[in-house]
């Protein structure tokens, strides 16, 4: 079987980093999206072998085995199984290598009751699992206004997913046929070098590890015993999700692949930032420019909320940095379970000065200035130096 190079794939070095690869998944999963290539087959197809390269290359265990040689394609000898971590299964399976699992395992494992039984690894010393396993988890992103995060959304998702193969149930092989043992490692998935003490078990040169092999492959899946496709799905956000808040809708991820029950779908939210509300922890923060007289006399100014205008008090004498709560107003707290529902709207006046005075500005502020006398800093010479130098300094700003 034709071994696809998935760094090429990705079109990065077989050295590059886990950020590296990464990137380069991101930007061409970007190009590749069918949100953006509407009816394009074959953007589709690349986007689903981008997906399937980094399935493999962006996980440090698969990656690995990968590079022994160990998977050969998208989805290597698991097939759709693997169950993301599962006690010990899965692709982790490297823990199980120098196992003792033996033909039988790897025969009941392949063949048995479990259509698809596709986990296919030589288990390590423990028992086998038979009993259903949960499908993988899929994670996807979108990308949500400010107000939208504020008042919840329903957006229409499209969600890279892998089923088990209908023509060969999983197991990779073509119809009519089976994988077979492995002739060299016997079913292992290890090769034992050296002799005695000395003895290192490598990952078996043939099978790469998964105990089999499949001379006829699948047609449909091309031996992987799974297929690639995108789900469409409408979600709803709901009302107060934040910059990286993960939604999880259940059941939407992959299917089993034993007839367990499905995966989830983590939802990452991405929002976008206002250009008036400020997230502060359960909260949001505005800036209100007041005027000076403002600030001097005291007004009643009007504010914006969430989804309308409030107006405030400001008190005679209000400072710079001054801050409102209107509480309750705020954004609504996920999963709130009693108690609060909705953070609060913090106020932050600050006093707005203008950039440049007319002739009739430049003359008041020449009157205020005239009965405005003292010095405003006093009081931070007051605090910090000793008695003889404060009253020298007094004595200046007075003089
Ligand atoms: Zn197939
Ligand atoms: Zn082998």
């Amino acid at each position: 079987m034709a071994r696809e190079d998935l760094y090429k794939t990705l079109g990065v070095d077989k050295k590059a980093t886990p950020e590296e690869i990464k990137k380069a998944y991101r930007k061409l999963a970007r190009q590749y999206h069918p949100d953006r290539n509407p009816d394009n087959a074959s953007a589709e197809e690349r986007f689903k072998q981008v997906q399937g390269a980094y399935d493999v290359l962006g996980d440090a265990e698969k990656r690995k085995q990968y590079d022994r040689g160990g998977l050969t394609g998208i989805f290597g000898g698991g097939g759709p199984g693997g169950s993301g971590g599962a006690a010990g299964g899965g692709f982790g399976g490297g823990a199980g290598f120098p196992g003792g699992g033996g033909i039988t395992d790897i025969l009941s494992d392949l063949f048995g009751s479990t259509p698809g039984g596709s986990s296919g690894r030589p288990g390590g010393g423990g028992p086998r699992r038979t009993r259903p396993e949960k499908g993988r988890d899929v994670e996807t992103s979108v990308q949500v206004s400010f107000q939208q995060a504020m008042d919840g959304v329903q957006v229409s998702l499209t969600v890279p997913t892998a089923q088990t193969c209908g023509t060969c149930h999983g197991t990779g092989a073509k119809p009519g046929t089976s994988p077979k043992v492995c002739p060299r490692c016997q079913g292992r998935g290890v090769e034992a070098q050296g002799q005695g003490v000395f003895s290192i078990s490598t990952p078996c040169s043939q099978c790469g590890g998964g105990g089999t092999i499949i001379e006829d492959p699948c047609a449909t899946c091309r031996g992987q015993g799974s297929i690639r496709t995108v789900k469409k799905y409408r979600v709803n956000i709901p009302p107060g999700v934040r910059e990286g808040s993960r939604v999880r809708i259940n059941g939407k991820g992959e299917a089993s692949p034993n007839g367990g029950p499905p995966g989830d779908l983590f939802v990452l939210t991405h929002v976008e930032e206002s250009a008036i509300f400020e997230r502060k922890g359960d909260n949001v923060e505005v800036e209100v420019p007041i005027s000076f007289p403002e600030a001097a006399r005291g007004a009643e100014v009007e504010v914006p909320t969430l989804n309308g205008r409030k107006k405030l008090r400001v008190p005679p004498g209000t400072h710079s940095g001054t801050v409102q709560r209107l509480r309750g107003e705020g954004p609504p707290k996920l999963g709130a379970a009693g108690g609060a529902t909705h953070g609060d709207i913090h106020y932050r006046f600050v006093i707005d000065v203008p950039g440049d005075l007319s002739k009739e500005q430049s003359d008041a502020v020449d009157k205020l200035s005239k009965v405005m006398r003292g010095d405003p800093r006093a009081r931070l010479f007051k605090a910090a130096t000793p008695p003889e130098a404060d009253a020298k300094g007094k004595g200046e700003a007075e003089g």
